[in-house]
């Protein structure tokens, strides 16, 4: 067994960013300003998208989204159940209702058929997420869109590299939200990006993220002389610092050798823990790319003599840190006392809410800490499988 605790979802951070938030603390420029805007320049040209806006997190980016496209108090905005809570949150900000939709249990996306079961006359949005970085079935959901005339903003959160048939996550929605959390695939610690093509989007993004002020900060404050600024909503505060920058834009130039380190960890995973009574995530659909943010096994708890919760304590005691992604939505109680929902309306979300765990899955293992991880599943589950 290793004898030092191996976290969930640890960043890989190097030097150049080190450095680069050392320079930053020294200039004095600590918030919104030219790293921010290099960072979102970087962001865009990977994207190939026509604006990129620097945000505090993924869930600042979500919550602007619906505003700017015009979501109301009273309004349905249907959303996936079997997600985080920010998801679902940010509708709820708006005075919008969030309209929850099963999942598919192999894929852990939204399944399309439920979104059609529930649009209603109040329907105005769908939030998706790329669950795990496993894209969407986009075709079927921007058909669906479309006949219902639902706009579409993409919770991109676990999926910078996904791509559905050749084209990028978070170019096919309205808007697409980014999260630099510290557990994603590229980090800032806290930090989002939205993405859109749309230039009023854009530039309501803009100005609502940072108190509904005319002017950023960086304008401002900057060499070109003073501006006034005038307040034209009741913004939020929401705008990207330098500091956080200064990690971003030497974290996206490696973004791809990240994706690829946790690819070799994945596949040696699914070969490890094949011929065990656990469900390995599904295989990749045709002409997607994944962008491995989650590796999700799904515990056969009726041929283990322990539950998940079980397993995910004995992980613990081996020195392994795991995740649970994710409880659904619907069996947390603010979802369920607020909206009605319960358990039993979503079978395929409530299936793999019981079932889920994650492993370990950052471009910083070492191949040892792979081991140590396939070594401490097989051996819970050998224990574990013994008398049924
Ligand atoms: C992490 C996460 C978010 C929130 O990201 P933040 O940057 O922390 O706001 C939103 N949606 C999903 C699916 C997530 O996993």
């Amino acid at each position: 067994m290793r004898n030092s605790f191996l976290a969930f979802g640890s960043p890989l951070i190097e030097q150049p960013e080190i450095d680069e938030v050392v320079a930053s603390l020294k200039t004095g420029w600590l918030s919104t300003g030219p790293k921010v805007r290099k960072f979102e320049d970087l962001f865009r040209e990977y994207k190939r998208t026509k604006y990129a806006l620097g945000l505090n997190s993924c869930t600042a980016g979500l919550h602007l989204s619906l505003l700017v496209i015009g979501i109301k108090p009273g309004d349905e905005v249907i959303v996936p159940t079997m997600t985080f809570c920010a998801t679902a949150n940010v509708v709820t900000h708006i005075g919008a209702k969030p309209v929850f939709a099963d999942c598919k249990k192999d894929t852990m996306n939204i399944d399309p058929k439920d979104i059609e079961r529930k649009i209603t006359s109040k329907t105005k949005a769908i939030i998706l997420v790329h669950f795990a970085g496993r894209a969407c079935e986009m075709d079927t959901i921007m058909d669906i869109a479309k006949k219902h005339n639902l706009k579409v903003i993409e919770d991109c959160a676990h999926a910078i590299e996904t791509e559905y048939h050749n084209e990028k996550a978070g170019t096919l929605g309205e808007v697409g939200c980014f999260s630099l959390y510290v557990t994603k695939n590229i980090i800032t610690g806290e930090g989002g990006m939205a993405i859109t093509n749309n230039d009023e989007y854009a530039k309501q993004i803009k100005i609502l993220g940072l108190h509904g002020m005319s002017e950023h900060a960086y304008e401002r404050f900057g060499d070109k002389g003073y501006k006034h600024y005038q307040v034209l909503y009741a913004g939020f505060k929401y705008n990207m610092m330098d500091l956080q920058a200064a990690i971003g834009m030497h974290q996206l130039p490696r973004v791809n050798k990240y994706w690829e380190r946790r690819e070799e960890i994945w596949n040696k995973y699914n070969i490890a823990f094949k011929g065990l009574p656990v469900l390995v995530p599904a295989a990749i659909e045709p002409n997607t790319k994944h962008a491995y943010h989650l590796y999700t096994l799904l515990l056969d708890i009726d041929k283990l003599t322990i539950s998940r919760d079980d397993f995910l304590i004995k992980m613990r005691q081996r020195n392994i840190g795991v995740g649970v992604h994710f409880i659904a939505l619907h069996l947390h109680p603010y979802y369920s006392q607020t909206f009605g929902v319960k358990r039993g309306d979503f079978p395929n979300a409530e299936w793999i809410s019981e079932r889920t765990i994650s492993l370990p899955l950052s471009a910083k293992l070492t191949d040892a800490d792979v081991e140590d991880v396939i070594e401490a599943v097989k051996d819970i589950i050998i224990c574990s499988s013994q008398r049924k």
